[in-house]
C-alpha cells in the first residue's frame, strides 16, 4: 500500500508529472492523492518526492469506528459501549465501508466498573482483524486495548468528517501501529 503524508506534502506536483496514472493533486487542498496503486511508475514517484512524503507499507489497514446510529460517532460514552462498529478499509487514499458489526456485549457491560478487563476483552473480540479503533472517548481500558489496536481519538461527530481526519493523518497512524506493542503505544488524538 502506498501513502501520502499530508503533513509533509507541499503540493509541488512532481509526483503527478512522474506518474499521472497513479497520483493526482487535490486542487482544493493542495495535497497529492494516490488513485491507482497498481501502476509501476509509483516506484519512481516514491524516490522523486523532494519531501519524502510518499511511503510504501506492506499491510492493508482496517479501521473500526464506534457508533450508535451508523452516521455519527458515539459521543455519550466510551467507544466500547457503541451499539455498532463500522469497519472501513483504507485503500488508494480512501476509506471504504466493508461491514457493520453489532457489539453484542455493550449492554451487558452496564453493571461493570470503568476499566473492567471483561469490557476490554468484549470489545477486542468484536473487532478481530481491525488495526485501528476510532472513537471520541476510550476510558481506562485504553491501557489494554492499545496492545491490540492503535487507539485513535477524534473530535468530530459525522463519520464522513472522521474519514477525512483519518486520511489526513494516515502516516501518523501507521507510525503508531508500527510501534512495538502496547508499551510504546500511547493512543493518538487526530486533528
Ligand atoms: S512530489 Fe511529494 S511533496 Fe510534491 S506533491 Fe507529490 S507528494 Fe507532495
Amino acid at each position: 500500500m502506498v501513502l501520502v503524508d499530508k503533513n509533509q506534502c507541499v503540493g509541488c506536483g512532481i509526483c503527478v508529472s512522474v506518474c499521472p496514472e497513479a497520483i493526482t493533486l487535490e486542487i482544493e487542498n493542495g495535497f497529492a492523492r494516490i488513485v491507482k496503486e497498481s501502476m509501476d511508475c509509483l516506484q519512481k514517484v516514491i524516490g522523486a518526492c523532494p519531501q519524502n512524503a510518499i511511503r510504501k507499507i506492506k499491510d492493508r489497514l482496517f479501521f473500526a469506528v464506534g457508533t450508535d446510529d451508523r452516521k455519527t460517532l458515539k459521543s455519550n460514552g466510551h467507544v466500547g459501549k457503541s451499539a455498532y462498529f463500522q469497519i472501513f478499509e483504507y485503500s488508494e487514499g480512501n476509506l471504504f465501508l466493508k461491514e457493520t458489526r453489532e457489539n453484542p456485549k455493550y449492554k451487558e457491560d452496564e453493571t461493570k466498573v470503568h476499566g473492567d478487563p471483561g469490557k476490554a476483552k468484549a470489545t477486542a473480540s468484536a473487532l478481530a482483524g481491525v488495526d485501528v479503533l476510532v472513537g471520541t472517548l476510550m476510558g481506562p481500558n485504553i491501557v489494554r486495548l492499545k496492545n491490540q489496536f492503535v487507539c485513535a481519538i477524534v473530535r468530530k461527530d459525522e463519520i464522513d468528517d472522521v474519514k477525512d481526519v483519518i486520511k489526513n493523518n494516515i502516516c501518523a497512524i501507521v507510525d503508531e501501529k508500527n510501534k512495538k506493542g502496547g508499551r510504546e503505544r500511547k493512543g493518538i488524538i487526530l486533528k
